[in-house]
């Protein structure tokens, strides 16, 4: 068959650290609305949107208009050297819904880019390359993201141009003694940690703390409530910038705001945003405090950024997610999976948690005979979803978790049958 010839291709040509899902490799043909379609002809329902990606589905009639409408100016690429004027809009729009104060903006292609330029801005603003980041945290591919990564993977490798700390604060909050404590309990023992580490493993000054609002390669695990707020003085005493890595937790995914720092009370200094900015359109970019973002004077930056087909494609977005409040979408349909999930699934052998916030949720598995984490479990409750017509990811500290980030377009309706289909493929899978 064609698929399997291609699926050799594939294989042949990229190395294995780029892995495909699926015993059988899905080849993707086509999407519409929430749903995919594969070469042989079936039909999924996408609670993956890509990789968060395609928030606003497939097949989005204003997107491709405007997107068809700027292919009909004849220009793909304007210089950074000149004025476009759907650059100055895209920037306006979201330098005032950062809710950063006096915001400067910069476009890049891609979320781990602007991880990147954050660092680098923070640390020659702080004149310092002294970073925290969060265990588990995951930042993206590029050298910086990967150094502030702090999944033990990435952590293992060993890169790191800044001199990086990670501290108590993510996915912990799920895992070992700390699972045992409440909310404030555990702000207090990870402020203690973070103090420790402020005070005695960096000899120099931190420039900069960055952190995901739900920590999502980890397996959809949101901050502990209180946590930002318990270590923003501390910061702020020690002139430590905040960035919020906002690549997947954007544009609404946490439900009811458009940002997840919104639901912890602190305003960071810098916000990285990515992934769904343009509906699958590649830009990611930086927005902060002017002051931070004047700090990289005297050089001339031209990056291939901010292209007009991606510009014009996040602008109609980032109408699209306001004028139909897709964040609040993302919390209705979010939560109605969420406690579908837990009345459903928690009480099963294989399910060791069922966490997250909005349309942002993970499910992790667990072997029954022991009780401890399986990443084994995950894959088949991965693939048991695909024969039921859905498509989930993986995710977690050990790819032990399944993970739902669907469009956040998605319809009650749709919440409740990809539901379904997880809790037969759960059911199916214990027994
Ligand atoms: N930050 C976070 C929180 C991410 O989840 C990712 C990608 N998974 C990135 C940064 C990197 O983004 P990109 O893949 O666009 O480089």
């Amino acid at each position: 068959m064609a698929d399997d010839d291609l699926i050799r291709r594939h294989q042949a040509c990229f190395p294995p650290w780029i892995p495909t899902f699926y015993e059988r490799p899905l080849v993707i043909t086509g999407g519409d609305g929430r749903r995919l379609t594969d070469a042989e002809g079936h039909s999924y329902l996408d609670f993956y949107s890509g990789v968060a990606t395609s928030i606003l589905g497939y097949r989005v009639p204003e997107v491709w208009d405007a997107v068809a409408k700027q292919l009909r100016t004849g220009v793909v690429h304007i210089s950074p050297y000149y004025i476009d004027e759907t650059r100055v809009v895209l920037a306006e729009k979201i330098a005032e819904l950062s809710g950063i104060p006096d915001a400067k903006v910069v476009f890049t292609l891609t979320g781990s880019e602007a991880v990147d330029l954050a660092l680098s801005l923070a640390a020659l603003h702080r004149r310092s390359n002294q970073v925290l980041a969060l265990r588990h945290a995951f930042h993206g591919t590029s050298y910086g993201a990967m150094a502030v990564t702090g999944d033990r993977r990435w952590v293992g490798m060993g890169l790191a141009p800044f001199h990086v700390s990670h501290v108590r604060g993510g996915y912990d909050r799920y895992h070992g003694v700390y699972r045992e404590l409440d909310d404030a309990a555990y702000t207090e023992a990870c402020t203690r940690d973070l103090t420790e580490v402020i005070g005695v493993s960096t000899a120099d000054r931190v420039a900069a703390m960055i952190f995901e609002p739900v920590q999502g390669v980890a397996g959809g695990a949101p901050l502990a409530a209180g946590l930002l707020r318990a270590y923003q003085p501390i910061l702020r005493q020690e002139e430590i910038l905040l960035i919020s890595d906002e690549v997947q937790t954007g544009w609404g995914r946490t439900g009811r705001h458009l940002w997840g720092y919104q639901h912890h009370d602190v305003v960071p200094d810098l916000l990285v945003f990515g992934k769904g900015t343009g509906a699958g359109f590649p830009i990611g970019g930086v927005v902060g405090r002017a002051e931070v973002l004047e700090s990289m004077s005297g050089i001339r930056m031209s990056a291939t950024s901010g292209d007009p087909l991606s510009v014009v494609a996040a602008s109609v977005t980032i109408d699209y997610v306001r004028s139909r409040d897709l964040p609040a979408n993302a919390d209705r349909v979010g939560s109605l999976l969420l406690e579908g999930l837990r009345r459903e699934v928690l009480g099963s052998a294989i399910v060791a948690d069922v966490r997250g916030q909005g349309l942002m949720i993970a499910i992790e598995l667990a072997d029954p005979a022991t009780g401890d984490l399986a990443s084994e479990v995950a894959v088949r409750v991965q693939e048991t979803c695909r024969r039921n017509g859905l498509l989930v990811g993986l995710g977690g500290t050990e790819e032990q978790c399944v993970s739902l980030l669907p469009p956040l377009t998605l319809t009650e309706a749709e919440g409740r049958e990809g539901l379904a289909a997880i809790v037969s493929a759960v059911r199916s899978v214990e027994h």
